[in-house]
């Protein structure tokens, strides 16, 4: 490889070299051709290869590597749409309020940015139908547990809460150039189209993350710290001995709503 296309560590640069995982990936997202697909980081275009005999209604890329828009541009030429911009700048809103269905997205994410990415999908969930990610295993196997198991956290209760989470197959770092230290995981999120039964999310959120923070902690003690004791031992739609990774989305959502209304009742 020249040295002007050498992979860069700070653009969590691992390239999938194994033209069968390429393939199993863009798979799983089960394109049609009415389907608009949005894919981050194409990189070299190892994914984006397989998107294109898809042959989606419409498909744009996401990439921030100068280096790596040129060699698409040259490869694919004017049947793929560049978004030569940083992921984490880009306005969803803005760049999707033109397709009239909920949009596809594909990515072998770049590692170092995973949990930004997934947040920014999610302030965006309704935008969205779908999204197939390859992440280190240990960030899939995070987004996709089940309460009562130590990967369970802030990431399973956010991302299950906007979306069903499926974790689908494991790859190994023989199968990346260069072969990165951790193996991967590739998983899909379908989102719901809304969020029943929640009736303040950034509340939602906040108390989540809270909880979360001190996760040996019994509730009782973590919202204190966050929220005023009186209101705290009020609360009765949960038991307050339990720790958070005890409770399901559900649960939270419960528990959410009705801090929710202590709090709209303290400050009526
Ligand atoms: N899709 C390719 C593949 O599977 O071989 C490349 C995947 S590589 C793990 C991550 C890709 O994301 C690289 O192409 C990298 O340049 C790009 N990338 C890194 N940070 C980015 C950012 N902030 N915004 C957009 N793309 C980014």
């Amino acid at each position: 490889m020249p040295e002007s296309k050498r992979p860069l560590k700070r653009f969590s640069q691992n390239f999938l070299t194994n033209p069968l995982v390429q393939k199993k990936i863009v798979d799983a997202l089960q394109i049609t051709t009415n389907d608009t697909v949005i894919e981050i980081g194409p990189g070299k275009g190892a994914l984006t290869t397989h998107v294109l005999q898809a042959n989606p209604a419409a498909f744009q890329v996401i990439e921030i590597d100068r280096r790596w828009i040129e060699h698409l541009k040259n490869s694919f030429g004017a049947a793929l749409h560049i978004i030569e911009q940083d992921v984490l700048t880009v306005n969803f809103p803005t760049l999707l309020t033109s397709f009239s269905q909920p949009v596809k997205a594909l990515g072998n994410l770049p590692y170092h940015i995973t949990s930004p990415i997934l947040f920014k999908l999610i302030d965006n969930y309704q935008l969205f139908h779908s999204a197939v990610l390859m992440t280190q295993k240990e960030v899939a196997r995070r987004i996709t547990a089940q309460p009562r198991s130590k990967e369970y956290g802030i990431l399973a209760v956010l991302c299950q809460t906007y979306a069903q989470t499926d974790y689908l197959f494991e790859v190994k770092p023989g199968n990346f150039f260069p072969a990165p230290s951790v193996d991967s995981a590739v998983f899909r999120l379908t989102f719901y189209p809304r969020v029943d039964g929640l009736q303040n999310e950034a509340l939602f959120r906040t108390l989540v993350r809270g909880v979360f923070n001190t996760r040996r902690k019994m509730l009782r003690n973590s919202l204190s710290r966050i929220y005023d004791k009186s209101i705290v031992y009020s609360l009765e739609s949960v038991s307050l001995d339990r720790r958070p990774e005890e409770l399901t989305v559900q649960e939270f959502k419960t528990l959410s709503n009705e801090l929710n209304q202590r709090l709209g009742q303290v400050h009526a």
